[in-house]
C-alpha cells in the first residue's frame, strides 16, 4: 500500500457527480501534481482528504492506517495539511492571532498572550523565511499575497505529514513563488508526501516529479513528467486532441 492511498472515493453533489470512485496513490518525497479542467473534481478530493467534505463511498488510507477524521482539526491532526483555494483568514485579527486560530495560547484578551503569540509567530516566520509580514498587523492590511504567505505558513507550521497547496501559487507574487519554490523543496527533503494543485504546466513541471489528470471526476491517468509530454497531458485533460494548447 501506497504511503497516502485513496480507494474508491465518490461524492455526489445533488446531481452532479464530482468523485467517482477515484483511486489515487502518492508516496513520501514525491512532489505530485494534480492537473484537470476547472470542475473536474480536485478540490472535492483534497476537501474529502481534509474532513472538509464527508464523501459518499471509499476510503483514504495514510502510511496503512484508514483515516476516520470527520472534522478538518481531526484530519490535521491525523497528518494532513491544506492550503486551500479559498483563503481561511479572519480579517479583522492580527497575523499571529491568525497563525495560532483555534490553539490555546491562554486568554485571548491578555497581554501576556499577545506578546507569546508575536513571539512565537516571528520564531515561526524566521523558520519559514518570511520577510515583510508583521505579527501585530490585521490581516485585513495585508496584500492577497501576503494573505496567501499567512495560509501557507499556517499550514506548514503544523508540521503535518500530507501537505496540500490547492491553487496556492495564483496568489502569490512571484518573489513568493520562488519562496514557495524553495519550500517545497525542503518539505520534499523531510520526506512529507507533497500534493501540487495548479493550472500552470511551467510550474507543474519545475515544481513536481509526477502528475495525475482528472477528467470530469475521475482519475484518467498518472506519470512521471519526465516521460509525458504537454500534448498528451492536454489530451488526457480534455478527453481530445489540443495540439499546441496548455493553459501557462
Ligand atoms: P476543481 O477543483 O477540479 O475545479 P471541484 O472539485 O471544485 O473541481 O468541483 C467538481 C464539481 O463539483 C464541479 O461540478 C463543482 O461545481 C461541484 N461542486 C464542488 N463543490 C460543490 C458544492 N459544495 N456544492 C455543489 N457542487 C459542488
Ligand atoms: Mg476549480
Ligand atoms: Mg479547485
Amino acid at each position: 500500500m501506497a504511503d497516502l492511498e485513496i480507494k474508491g472515493l465518490s461524492k455526489a453533489f445533488g446531481g452532479v457527480q464530482a468523485l467517482k470512485g477515484v483511486d489515487f496513490q502518492a508516496a513520501k518525497g514525491e512532489v505530485h501534481a494534480l492537473l484537470g479542467e476547472n470542475g473536474a473534481g480536485k478540490s472535492t478530493l483534497i476537501k474529502c482528504l481534509g474532513a472538509c467534505q464527508s464523501y459518499d463511498s471509499g476510503a483514504i488510507y495514510l502510511e496503512k492506517k484508514k483515516m476516520t477524521a470527520v472534522h478538518p482539526k481531526q484530519a490535521i491532526e491525523a497528518g494532513i495539511g491544506i492550503v486551500f483555494q479559498e483563503l481561511s483568514l479572519i480579517p479583522n485579527l492580527s497575523v499571529a492571532d491568525n497563525l495560532f486560530l483555534g490553539m490555546n495560547l491562554g486568554n485571548k484578551l491578555s497581554v501576556t498572550r499577545r506578546k507569546t503569540a508575536c513571539s512565537k509567530a516571528r520564531q515561526i516566520f524566521k523558520e519559514f523565511e518570511v520577510e515583510g509580514i508583521e505579527p501585530e498587523t490585521k490581516v485585513e492590511a495585508l496584500s492577497l499575497s501576503e494573505k496567501q504567505t499567512l495560509e501557507i505558513v499556517k499550514v506548514l507550521s503544523r508540521d503535518t505529514q500530507v501537505v496540500v497547496f490547492d491553487e496556492a501559487t495564483s496568489a502569490l507574487s512571484s518573489d513568493r513563488v520562488e519562496w514557495l519554490y524553495h519550500l517545497v523543496k525542503r518539505l520534499q527533503e523531510k520526506k512529507k508526501i507533497i500534493i501540487f494543485i495548479s493550472h500552470r504546466m511551467g510550474e507543474i513541471r519545475r515544481f513536481c516529479n509526477i502528475v495525475t489528470v482528472f477528467r470530469n471526476g475521475e482519475n484518467v491517468g498518472t506519470h512521471r513528467l519526465d516521460e509525458v509530454d504537454n500534448d498528451r497531458l492536454v489530451h488526457m485533460m480534455l478527453g481530445r486532441k489540443m495540439s499546441g494548447y496548455y493553459p501557462e
